[in-house]
């Protein structure tokens, strides 16, 4: 089993699913993302805020995988933007993680409190990153149009990555459509609703993997709800990483690849649209 790979607006390739590690207390990390590995993930994601790139680290040295076959992710936390500290935290990554290369390195969130354009700075230190080949892609998370508009027009590499919040109840269409405008791939964060259950649905008493929709279409196609949002994901060309910690849901949120949603049933999931988003709205401020 294994995520096809797309590719990536700087000639790179990145395995379209992968596995994501918020919230993933740090001690239970290595033996995670060894199961998501020894099952055929290749892609994982972490964060410096996650503390638990260690174990990211451990369990892709102990897989016996060679380094190129695992496209690792980690953040930028949000007090780093000056360029320094945005370097030093990164160089403390590679250490924590016991690598001497990132596949891809992502400004966690655009807006410091301590610097609310921050973030353009400390895009030129990935910049850097890119080019002295540290971090092999780079790319941003949260961002909205108005803050990748801002960023591009003083950007020397147009991001190669936009992760933001999006599942069907929160689908972001028009933030992937000017993403695909800019060859930018758009990641899905809480690609299953997350562990709030859909975003701020839960507060109206839905939550995404109970939601009618995908349980019937569940019924139709022998699969999951969960199996259902994330194979809407990847027919839209985005790229999902999905979170868990128990083997039987890794292998299953993997397991997307070899099935097809009919169009109709594509619009019907489109339409779950609530235009409620359950994290904090990317221009907010965030440290
Ligand atoms: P997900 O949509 O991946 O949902 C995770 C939740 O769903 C957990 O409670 C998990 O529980 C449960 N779950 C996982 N698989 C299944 C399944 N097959 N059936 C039923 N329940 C399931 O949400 P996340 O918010 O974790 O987002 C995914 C990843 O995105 C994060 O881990 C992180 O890497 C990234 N992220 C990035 C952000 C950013 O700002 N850039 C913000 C938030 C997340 P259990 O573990 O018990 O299985």
């Amino acid at each position: 089993m294994a995520a096809p790979a797309i590719r990536l607006n700087d000639g790179a390739t990145i395995p379209q699913l992968g596995l994501g590690v918020f919230q993933v207390p740090a001690r239970e990390t290595a033996r995670v993302v060894a199961e998501a590995l020894a099952i055929g993930y290749r892609h994982v994601d972490t964060a410096q805020m996650y503390g638990n790139e260690a174990g990211v680290g451990e369990a892709v040295a102990a897989s016996g995988l060679a380094r190129d076959e695992v496209f690792v992710t980690t953040k930028l936390n949000n007090g780093n933007h000056r360029p320094d500290d945005a370097r030093r935290s990164f160089a403390r990554s590679l250490e924590t993680l016991g690598l001497d290369h990132v596949d891809l390195f992502l400004i966690h969130w655009p807006r410091a409190r301590q610097d609310p354009d921050g973030y353009v700075a400390a895009w030129r230190v990935l910049e850097e990153l890119a080019r002295d080949g540290r971090a092999r892609s780079i790319g941003v998370c949260n961002h909205d149009p108005a803050l990748l508009d801002k960023l591009l027009t003083r950007a020397k590499v147009v991001p190669a990555v936009n992760q933001i919040e999006l599942h069907p109840y929160f689908p972001q269409a028009e933030m992937r459509a000017i993403d695909t405008s800019h060859g930018i791939v758009t990641q899905a964060w809480s690609p299953i609703g997350g562990s709030g259950g859909g975003g701020g649905m839960r507060a109206r008493g839905r939550t995404l993997l109970a939601e009618p929709v995908l349980v019937d279409l569940g019924e139709k196609y022998g699969r999951s709800p969960a199996q259902i949002a994330l194979r809407w994901h990847v027919q839209h060309g985005v790229s999902p990483i999905p979170k868990s910690v128990r083997p039987e849901r890794i292998v299953e949120n993997l397991q997307v690849f070899d099935f097809e949603l009919d169009p109709d049933d594509m619009a019907a999931i489109d339409g779950l649209d609530s235009g409620v988003r359950g994290g904090s709205a990317p221009d907010a401020f965030n440290a």
